[in-house]
């Protein structure tokens, strides 16, 4: 599903943010990137979905080489990917039902199906009662959840999330982990870069840290392995 060799990251100021990462992650993994301030986490998530480019080696994402694809391939590319931020990144104008329905509209998805998948996926994340509501009206979890079922209503092959319970009390935190529970068990492969020791000491899942830009642990059940 995603196939990273030799894959270096130099930004044009000279930042080494990653170093010959040679990374396999195949369908229906659920992956923790782990690692302190800086390590290169993000960078790493912001290839999957070629936000940024590697400098140099090869990356296959869902099939996909990132590196050789042309710039009009891209779209194709993103939409077999759920992206999810730890500032939710809703718009403010649009209702709960509508900013999950852009995500089909983007992909000229029929009008029904649209319905049909939106209410779906608002079911998922338990916030179909609140579709009427704008993103002031959440809390920061519930904003948190409407990303999540926008991001999920594409049927994407693979889930990306940067630090998505960053800005959530750790309730809170579980409600989201819960979610992706349940889209790993439906057969999405997740991968999701967290500093919260306590969700990836207790989901005991696949584990890859980061250190100033290399891989020094991949451990199929592992555990934060840092202070919090
Ligand atoms: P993390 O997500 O683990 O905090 P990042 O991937 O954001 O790590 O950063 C890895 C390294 O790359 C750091 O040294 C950071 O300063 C540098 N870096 C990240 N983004 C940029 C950028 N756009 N331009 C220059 N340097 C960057
Ligand atoms: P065209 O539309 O003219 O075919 P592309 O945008 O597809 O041009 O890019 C041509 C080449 O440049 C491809 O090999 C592509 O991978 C590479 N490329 C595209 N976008 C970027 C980028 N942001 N940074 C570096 N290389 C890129």
């Amino acid at each position: 599903m995603i196939h990273m060799r030799d894959v270096s990251k130099i930004y044009e100021n000279g930042a080494v943010a990653l170093d010959h990462v040679n990374v396999d992650i195949e369908a229906g993994d659920f992956v923790f990137i782990v690692g302190a301030s800086g390590a290169g986490k993000s960078t790493f998530i912001k290839m999957l979905f070629r936000e940024e480019l590697p400098t140099s080696g090869s990356l296959f994402v869902n099939g996909r080489d990132v590196v050789h694809m042309k710039r009009s391939e891209v779209p194709y590319l993103r939409r077999g990917l759920g992206v999810i931020f730890q500032d939710y990144r809703l718009l403010p104008d649009k209702t709960v039902f509508e900013n999950v329905a852009f995500a089909m509209q983007v992909i000229e998805a029929p009008r029904r199906l649209m319905q049909r998948n939106v209410n779906a996926v608002l079911d998922v994340v338990g916030l179909r009662d609140k579709f009427r509501c704008f993103p002031s009206q959440l809390s920061g979890g519930e904003q948190q959840r409407v990303a999540i079922a926008r991001a999920i209503v594409n049927d994407p092959a693979i889930v990306i999330a940067d630090e998505p319970t960053g800005n959530l009390d750790p309730e809170t935190s579980w409600d989201i982990m819960d979610i992706f529970n349940r889209i790993n068990l439906a057969g999405t492969t997740i991968v999701m870069a967290t500093h919260d020791k306590t969700i990836v000491d207790t989901m005991q899942r696949r584990v890859i840290a980061i250190e100033d830009g290399h891989i020094v642990r991949d451990e199929a059940k592992g555990g934060y392995g840092y202070e919090a």
